[in-house]
């Protein structure tokens, strides 16, 4: 059986497969896109790459077994399907490569159960980091912090080392990577999309047919759909857009979506080309034309480091880390998250950028998209099911420590919240919540020139929203932060507000989240 997501030839899966004996088993079902309300776009890639894919294996004499999302007889679930295969096929196994989502992986074997067929879970060896060198590494300390895990990744593969130093005398060259544009804006290159085939477009038509409901526009689908396209994608970036990721990593702007960013982030998660291809490219580049020191390190950090870190959270953490809320927040998404109809002129941008192509890069999604939720009170589970639904790259083992973890500091547990299972302990992703007021939107983007709110305001009917709210969030959780080495600064000013101001903040964040359909907070 080969998932969505995996969709590499030298599987663990594929790698001793019998031509004569096997068969491969390929499923679209539409529960998969229902789960979460899957952007049209997201639905899109994952089918078309799974056809181009399926296509490939068959041209090398391989039997596929592969139900369409628009085959009369498909029951458009997992378990339906697997259930229809063992009947028509009598298998002596199923063998799958892990799943990257803890609810797959439970609902596949109790449907092998259920049929009486052994389920054989083999190893993903798309990632550079094993499970037991994870765990090795997570027992190993008190606390899990990314940087430490990063250096030693950097030693085990050998990346970016000179005699056993750091190349450049630093791990990290994060404080050079903050650029912004300025008033002239950006001139990044255009970065390189894909015409839809016959393949895709087959698939478009597919998907308007039997999940019409689905949110976000599919019009500029662009994206890298087997593997011939993602290494085009990935040479493209090398050459063209990476000597400037770097400084420009965080920055922001009006109707621009990529900039210097990789879209690698999409064939990767589908496994069309593997992390340790992306960094041996970006490497090859520097030894041909040498690229910055700051944008190297930066990509080939995002690469070994940060994602080899949050798929290992996902995993040490368990099934149960998706019912984490550390802060205790309750709130609803408000609606505009679903259309973009919003007169805060950041969170249409990067909303609107989110429904056009199923993308922002980081910083939107942090800094804008997630902070928002943070600081106004939004349940950490409804955000994160929101970035899992909404984005292209979306796979539940990056999305959720990514969302629940890092941009909404809820993956700890408090004592009230301990169980058995599930002791207390601080939060795992994140020393501290990533929380900003307007003014990191400000400095970062030119999006507050053209909003109808001021970002020098705190309260009001004309203030900035994000400056309401991030008062509101530091006041309301100021027992929590005073003991966080990290946050005493910014705790101080907190203490320095007058009880007057506390009231004005308090209420008016009240009345804002009211007006958004946020609804109350910590459940009262
Ligand atoms: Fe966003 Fe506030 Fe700036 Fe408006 S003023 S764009 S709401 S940060």
């Amino acid at each position: 059986m080969v998932l969505g997501d995996q969709l590499d030839p030298a599987s663990a899966v594929l790698r001793d497969i019998d031509a004569a004996r096997d068969v491969v088993l390929m499923m679209e079902v539409a529960a998969e896109s229902r789960h979460v309300p899957s952007h049209v776009q997201r639905t899109v890639v994952f089918l078309s790459a799974m056809r181009h894919f399926a296509g490939e294996l068959v041209a090398k004499g391989l039997r596929v077994r592969y139900v369409s999302l628009a085959d009369a007889a498909n029951t458009q679930t997992f378990e339906g399907e697997l259930s229809r295969a063992v009947r028509d096929l009598k298998p002596e196994a199923i063998v799958v490569l892990e799943p990257g989502e803890h609810r797959v992986r439970v609902a596949l074997q109790e449907a092998a159960d259920g049929l009486g067929v052994p389920l054989e879970v083999r190893a993903d060896e798309h990632f550079l980091t094993p499970r037991e060198v994870f765990a090795a590494h997570a027992s190993s300390r008190k606390s899990l912090i990314m940087e430490f895990f990063y250096r030693e990744q950097r030693k085990r593969l050998d990346v970016l080392m000179e005699r056993g130093k750091p190349v450049g005398g630093d791990w990290n060259f994060d404080k050079e990577n903050r650029e912004s544009f300025g008033r002239d804006g950006p001139h990044a290159p255009a970065v390189l999309r894909f015409e839809p085939d016959a393949i895709t477009c087959g698939v478009m038509e597919d998907v308007r047919r039997v999940l019409p409901e689905l949110p976000g526009r599919i019009e500029s689908f662009g994206w890298a759909v087997t593997r011939a396209q993602a290494l085009e994608s990935l040479q493209d970036f090398v050459e063209h857009r990476l000597d400037d990721f770097g400084p420009y990593e965080d920055a922001m702007w009006t109707g621009q979506t990529w900039l210097y960013h990789s879209q690698l982030s999409v064939p990767l998660n589908l496994k069309l080309i593997s992390p340790r291809e992306c960094v041996e490219a970006a490497l090859a580049r520097h030894a041909r034309r040498p690229v910055p020191l700051a944008s190297l390190e930066g990509f080939v950090r995002q690469i070994i480091g940060w994602r080899e870190f949050i798929r290992g959270v996902y995993f040490h953490e368990g099934p149960s880390y998706e019912t984490r809320n550390y802060l205790e927040e309750h709130g609803m998404l408000p609606s505009f998250y679903w259309d973009g109809k919003t007169e805060m002129k950041c969170l249409r941008e990067c909303v609107g950028q989110v429904l056009d192509h199923a993308y922002t890069h980081h910083i939107p999604r942090l800094m804008v998209l997630a902070n928002f939720a943070l600081i106004s009170g939004v349940h950490p589970k409804k955000i994160s099911d929101w970035f899992l639904a909404m984005f292209a790259d979306a796979v539940d083992w990056v999305t959720l420590p990514n969302t629940l973890g890092m941009a909404m500091h809820a993956d700890g547990v408090t004592a009230e919240q301990a169980t058995k299972k599930q002791p207390s302990k601080g939060p795992v992703v994140g020393t501290k919540p990533y929380a900003a007021s307007g003014k990191y939107i400000s400095r970062m983007s030119n999006y507050c020139r053209h909003c109808a709110f001021d970002v020098e305001k705190r309260t009001g009917d004309d203030a900035c929203p994000f400056n309401t709210f991030y008062w509101d969030f530091l006041i309301r959780n100021k027992d929590r932060f005073k003991g966080n080495q990290r946050m005493v600064m910014v705790m101080k000013n907190v203490e320095r507000l007058s009880r007057p101001d506390v009231v004005e903040i308090t209420v008016s964040a009240k009345k804002l989240r009211e007006k958004l359909g946020i609804g109350a907070i910590g459940g009262t």
